[in-house]
């Protein structure tokens, strides 16, 4: 698809910022910060080639990833909590429009698949200037947006065009899980409509004659230890968007961070709790699911302090 390249446009609007679901509506363009704590330049905490994403996404090349720096999440448990929470003490790099489509382009020149942006929810406004760019200047690479899933359908569908491939988490159907360990009250309530309009815009997932995705959803699900009915209930979730959905149930829970403050999260899962997902998901006729081994849970485990973060 061509775009005009008419930028910066979509970023004008941290003037009032409304970009997720919190609608802080705070002036990030005159230094001001909601609840994500990012003012008007995204935060980039490492850019490189990622080969520990899904099959399809990483390919044998590996997935071009923009990790951004800060969420509007705060997940209790999180692996990632160096850049996403604590990124003040840890290197970030501001990033302009410009420098953003830089690092797109050195990815494609890399031989990256695609170009995967990682916890994009709140920095939408500035990676989409950046996308716009980068096709001006030659990106002809699929686009990733792999967030956490508490996005602004209508935010999204601003974007409509830019994105090939949604990579979203669907992390809970309940309520004070998503209270209690992510600090969001209506997580539950908005994610149904993120889904759906991902699906709109790009359909089933789509591969290449390397199976390599192209185009398409990609839903999500990390199965937590005690959380067997939140888990039941995304599946159904999803299985009333489309039981086509292609959707990754990850085992890699891994108690990170302040997860040993919550007794029923200190733990990794058990293979039954485990087994017990996977075989819910093929009763509801769930049947494009991507699974993981339970060895994974600390193979995935990343150190931003590192140059390289997936190193082990
Ligand atoms: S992107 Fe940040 S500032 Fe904007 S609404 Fe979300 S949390 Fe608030």
């Amino acid at each position: 698809m061509l775009i005009t390249p008419q930028f910066p446009v979509y970023s004008k609007q941290l003037r009032h910022c409304h970009c997720c679901p919190r609608r802080c509506r705070v002036d990030r363009l005159a230094g001001e910060v909601g609840f994500c704590k990012i003012g008007g330049q995204a935060l980039v905490s490492h850019v490189g080639l990622h080969h520990g994403e899904e099959p399809p996404i990483s390919g044998d090349h590996g997935s071009g990833t923009i990790f951004f720096a800060g969420c509007n999440l705060r997940c209790v448990f999180c692996q990632n909590h160096q850049i996403s929470q604590n990124f003040q003490h840890s290197s970030v790099t501001p990033m302009s429009t410009a420098a953003l489509a830089d690092a797109m382009l050195r990815l494609q020149a890399d031989g990256a698949h695609n170009i995967n942006f990682v916890s994009p929810s709140h920095v939408l406004w500035q990676m989409a200037d950046a996308i716009v760019s980068a096709k001006s200047k030659g990106l002809v690479l699929p686009i990733v947006y792999n967030s956490n899933g508490y996005d602004s359908p209508a935010a999204l569908g601003q974007i409509r065009g830019l994105i090939d491939i949604y990579l979203p988490d669907l992390k809970y159907m309940d309520t004070s899980m998503a209270h209690n360990y992510s600090k969001v009250d209506d997580y539950a309530e908005v994610v149904g409509g993120v889904l759906a309009e991902m699906l709109d815009q790009v359909g089933h997932l789509e591969l290449d004659d390397n199976d390599v995705a192209q185009k398409g959803l990609l839903v999500r699900h990390l199965v937590m230890p005690d959380g067997m009915e939140n888990s039941k209930q995304c599946l159904r979730l999803l299985a009333k968007l489309d039981r086509q959905t292609t959707i990754s149930l990850m085992s890699q829970y891994s108690p990170q961070h302040h997860a040993a403050q919550h007794p029923n999260i200190n733990r990794t899962l058990s293979l039954a709790e485990y087994e017990e997902i996977t075989d819910f998901a093929l009763s509801l006729g769930l049947d494009n699911v991507f699974v993981q081994a339970l060895s994974s849970q600390e193979v995935y485990l990343p150190d931003f302090d590192k140059d390289q973060p997936f190193a082990r």
